[in-house]
């Protein structure tokens, strides 16, 4: 079996809202301001994208 959704992958730990939800939309990792690596590294918090999702739309 080979499946290969070019969807959003599975919520990464900087996610705080739904990947691809209605009222969920990306902003830049915190942790690695967007670069996707953190001290050397793959950053852990986006999943090394740069990106998290957050909840869009409260007043
Ligand atoms: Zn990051």
């Amino acid at each position: 079996m080979s499946e290969s959704k070019e969807e959003q992958g599975p919520m990464v730990p900087g996610d705080k809202a739904q990947p691809g939800a209605e009222n969920a939309g990306e902003d830049l990792c915190p942790t690695c301001g967007g670069t996707g690596r953190y001290r050397g590294e793959e950053c852990e918090n986006c999943g090394g994208s740069g990106r998290v999702w957050v909840p869009v739309g409260t007043p």
